[in-house]
């Protein structure tokens, strides 16, 4: 199963995908954890990251389109995997279809949670609040939400018209988000 989780920050994006990786077996490839876990070991291309991330910008298309292409080669993918924060961009996109199809693979399923800016906007001060960091200030929070409108909305629309996005209401629960995937997936499986 390889799978995209597309979504505005706050969607819920993260728990999701933790539950699937259960579900189906696979590997979660989170852009934003693996640039954290960069950031903290304190290598170069985590400290250049560290504060494109704090002001809520993207991490140019190169960078991003290296660390996935390296990624998707590890022996751990072989089941599949969810990705998690990419693409972000279309050229994100376009790279990573090139990627998959260099090495003859698939997409099952793109999946789009939707959530109203409102919401997200409660959501993120919430987690911010929780985690005593700096993801959730109102300056970043409006530019992660005006990035993701900009650059990453049109990532969706690109799935859309290749007929392979399925789009989920991420406005109720968690377990309401998980049972909506699921009709979703187990839909295309049995089709
Ligand atoms: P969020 O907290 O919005 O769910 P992530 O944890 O996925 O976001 O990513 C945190 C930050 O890492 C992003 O705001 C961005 O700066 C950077 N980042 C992660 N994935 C990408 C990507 N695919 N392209 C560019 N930047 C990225």
């Amino acid at each position: 199963m390889r799978l995209i989780l597309l979504g505005p920050p706050g969607a819920g994006k993260g728990t999701q995908a933790q539950r699937l990786v259960e579900k189906y077996g696979i590997v979660q490839l989170s852009t934003g954890d693996m640039l954290r876990a960069a950031a903290a070991e304190g290598t170069p291309v985590g400290v250049r990251a560290k504060s494109i991330m704090d002001r809520g910008e993207l991490v140019p298309d190169d960078v991003m389109i290296e660390i996935i292409a390296e990624r998707i080669g590890h022996s751990d993918t072989v089941h599949g995997f969810i990705l998690d924060g990419f693409p972000r961009t279309v050229a994100q996109a376009e790279a990573l279809d090139e990627l998959l199809d260099a090495r003859d693979l698939g997409l099952d399923a793109i999946i789009e949670i939707t959530v109203d800016e409102a919401e997200l906007i409660e959501r993120i001060a919430g987690r911010a609040k929780e985690t005593g960091g700096t993801r959730g200030d109102d300056k970043s929070t409006a530019t992660r939400l005006e990035v993701y409108r900009k650059q990453t909305a049109p990532v969706a629309e690109h799935y859309r018209q290749k007929g392979v996005l399925v789009t989920v209401d991420g406005m109720g629960s968690v377990d309401d988000v998980a049972r909506l995937i699921d009709e979703q997936l187990e839909a295309l499986v049995e089709a």
